[in-house]
């Protein structure tokens, strides 16, 4: 496979974007080799600039669980930009989204419209502090909730201590202010709001954790949250930027039948285009200006265009089955897969929920960011340089999930994991 034009292309990006990348996990560093330029996609398949065709497991990191250039959404953005592709005032169409959205995520009552992720996780903290005049914030080590400042922390020395900065940039005096703690330790969790309850603002966490692989809660892990907060005034976030809408309906929060205080949303809630929601308790809601005195604006939230593709995907969520299709044909692939690990003495383990999955080179799955760290990540860079090679786009890092799409069907799946099993193959071989 030549990728000659992408190549050249990178290069170039280089002098011009910073890293030539326009976000960091583009560039291929942790897989190695140089990105690949994209100028199509359909349904379930990406095209390249040097026109070869990909089956992609990305899909945009989430957002197209349709598929790509789904017509509905498409035709939906140009109906809008014909009409009008900004006012900065309030519309019609995000009443309907707003309704759309509580809609599937009941726990939501009031929400607010932003332009990413990011976005909308640094609006629930601000909301949260402001709410209950605390500084204090839990977070999930290997959870990623966007590159805000109070949520780009790691662990200092021990566990369930302050944080220390993530990133150069990030004041020490605020990263003090968040304490981190591993995924699925609820004891650790009890420790520190023994010694810190009256000062916890909020707990947020990734309700199934796809930033580090796959990784999902353990039994009463999420519970527990709930109970801790309540108990001690705390508001609980949900950060459902990946979840919403992908693992089912209306997030993992309805999967394990938990109601948050707060919630982010992105990725699927804009279709495609760059959307964040964040929602939660009237009475929490209510304290953003204007009503309340907590500031939170942006000039282009809820833009015409943006809700037209995001309304047109989420009304086509209407029927639930899909998510049983979704997780069913997501199975066939990784099944199969297994199935050769298991006779060949490859450690491997997945876990699936609705349209995303994660696969690990492990005999287990892991628990927490420490566990990942410690499964086979060269054979996951191979596996990856091989899969690209036999034209099947995985994440490029060990540390994300995958995403497929109603456009994956069984037998394209099952095509895929005969392929998986050659790349195994060779990988082996060379060994
Ligand atoms: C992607 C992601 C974000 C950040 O969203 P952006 O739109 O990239 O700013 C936040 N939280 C989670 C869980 C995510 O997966």
């Amino acid at each position: 496979m030549k990728t000659k034009n992408s190549d050249k292309l990178f290069e170039k990006s280089k002098n011009h974007i910073a890293g030539g990348v326009n976000s960091p996990v583009r560039a291929f560093k942790s897989v190695g080799g140089s990105p690949i330029f994209f100028r199509k996609s359909r349904e379930c398949y990406l095209y390249d600039e040097d026109g070869n065709k990909y089956l992609d497991f990305v899909g945009s990191w989430g957002p197209m669980i349709l598929g790509h250039s789904n017509k509905k959404i498409t035709e939906a953005i140009k109906k809008q930009s014909s009409k009008g592709i900004s006012f900065g005032a309030p519309t019609k169409n995000e009443l309907e989204i707003a309704k759309l959205i509580k809609s599937y995520v009941p726990s939501i009552e009031k929400l607010r419209m932003v332009n990413s992720g990011t976005e909308a996780t640094m609006s629930c903290i601000r909301l949260a502090r402001g709410t209950t005049k605390r500084n204090i914030i839990i977070k999930f080590i290997g959870c990623y909730h966007g590159h805000v400042d109070s949520l780009l922390v790691k662990a200092g020395s021990g566990l369930a201590t302050l944080g220390v900065p993530d990133s150069p940039g990030i004041p020490e005096e605020l990263s003090k202010l968040t304490i981190t703690i591993p995924y699925n330790d609820k004891n650790a969790v009890k420790e520190a709001f023994n010694k810190h309850a009256q000062d916890i603002a909020a707990v947020i966490v990734e309700p199934i954790a796809g930033n580090m692989g796959f990784i999902e809660p353990d039994k009463d892990f999420l519970q527990d949250l709930r109970q801790i907060c309540t108990k001690n005034k705390s508001i609980l976030i949900f950060d459902e930027v990946m979840t919403g809408f992908r693992v089912a309906r209306g997030g993992a929060q309805e999967l394990f039948n938990i109601d948050p205080d707060l919630t982010a949303l992105g990725k699927i809630v804009g279709g495609g285009l760059p959307v964040g929601v964040y929602g939660g308790k009237k009475e929490i809601m209510n304290n953003i200006a204007p009503d309340g005195p907590i500031y939170q604006a942006g000039t282009l939230s809820g833009n015409p265009i943006a809700v037209s593709a995001g309304t047109a995907l989420l009304k086509q969520l209407k029927d639930q089955k899909i998510y049983e299709k979704l997780e069913k044909n997501s199975k066939v692939f990784l099944q199969i897969i297994k199935d050769y690990c298991e006779q060949n003495k490859i450690p491997f383990s997945f876990n699936v929920r609705g349209g995303m999955f994660g696969f690990f080179f492990s005999e287990n799955l892991p628990k927490n960011f420490d566990e990942v760290e410690n499964t086979d990540i060269e054979l996951f860079k191979k596996f990856f340089r091989g899969m690209l090679a036999e034209n099947i786009y995985l994440p490029p890092s060990a540390y994300e999930s995958c995403f497929i799409s109603t456009e994956h069907n069984e037998d394209k799946l099952i095509k895929a994991a005969k392929t998986a099993i050659k790349v195994l193959g060779n990988i082996k071989n060379e060994i």
